[in-house]
């Protein structure tokens, strides 16, 4: 999977997807992150990439134009790359849809993500229009910038990608990817200021173990998003 970052501030998303699992997925080339600074992609000798709104308005608007040349810019290094696979252009935006688990494994089943990151009060309605294909949010608040938004997305698509995780169970059986909260889990210590671990853990009983967890996440599931229940065919509790 290949993620192709247009943003003003490419170190932002450089350091924070350049750790731990993400880091070693790209260090191991099971995925490829690169960065574009929109900023590069200037034209005036102030390197300006924002301006006022038409019709007034508080705060400044990224400029279609240095947006559309780091966009050709990207689609060529592609091209010259020989990359021939799926690509979908995402606009990090709080207009957009709300990014589920079902929404990162459709978006996993594409070869390459461009994703574009606006600032200050977004960027000009007509570089949506012109190159992309769906504006996706990370959740019903504002935030200054598209970068952090981008990096969950990269993380969470990450995570589907074969060879970014050591085993596909790590995400088949977690949270919402089965449609439910996961289970509580324990480690060692046994006993933590003077919590013990549940009896059935440690019974070595497979078959009462997974009835243990089946229920723990039934029941948490109940318990804090009841509107996952009713979202999952393969719930009893449904039935
Ligand atoms: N004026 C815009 C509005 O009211 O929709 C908000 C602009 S916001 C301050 C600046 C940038 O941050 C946006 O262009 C977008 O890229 C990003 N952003 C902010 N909140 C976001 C969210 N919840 N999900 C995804 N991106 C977001």
């Amino acid at each position: 999977m290949r993620f192709e970052i247009m943003t003003l501030f490419p170190d932002l998303v450089d350091t924070v997807l350049g750790e731990s699992i993400i880091g070693r997925a790209q260090a191991s080339g099971a995925i490829s992150v690169k960065t574009h600074n929109i900023r590069d992609f200037a034209t005036d000798k102030h390197r300006h990439v924002d301006d006022t709104p038409y019709g007034g308005g508080k705060g400044m608007l990224m400029m279609a134009p240095p947006i559309y040349d780091c966009y050709c810019h990207v689609k060529r290094t592609m091209a010259e790359d020989g990359f021939t696979g799926t690509v979908r252009t995402v606009y990090m935006s709080p207009k957009g849809r709300l990014l589920t688990q079902d929404v990162v494994r459709e978006l996993s089943a594409y070869d390459g993500l461009i994703l574009l990151c606006g600032h200050y009060e977004g960027v000009d309605q007509r570089i949506i229009d012109e190159i992309v294909d769906e504006e996706i949010s990370i959740g019903d608040y504002v935030l200054t910038g598209g970068e952090i938004p981008a990096c969950i997305l990269v993380d969470s698509v990450s995570r589907l990608v074969d060879g970014v995780l050591a085993d596909p169970e790590c995400y088949e059986k977690e949270s919402l990817s089965s449609g439910l909260l996961e289970y509580p889990q324990y480690t060692r210590p046994y006993v933590f200021h003077g919590r013990k671990v549940p009896d059935v853990l440690i019974s070595g009983h497979h078959a009462n173990i997974d009835k243990w967890r089946d229920e723990e996440s039934l029941k948490l599931t109940r318990d804090r998003r009841p509107d996952l229940m009713e979202k999952d065919p393969g719930n009893t509790e449904n039935a």
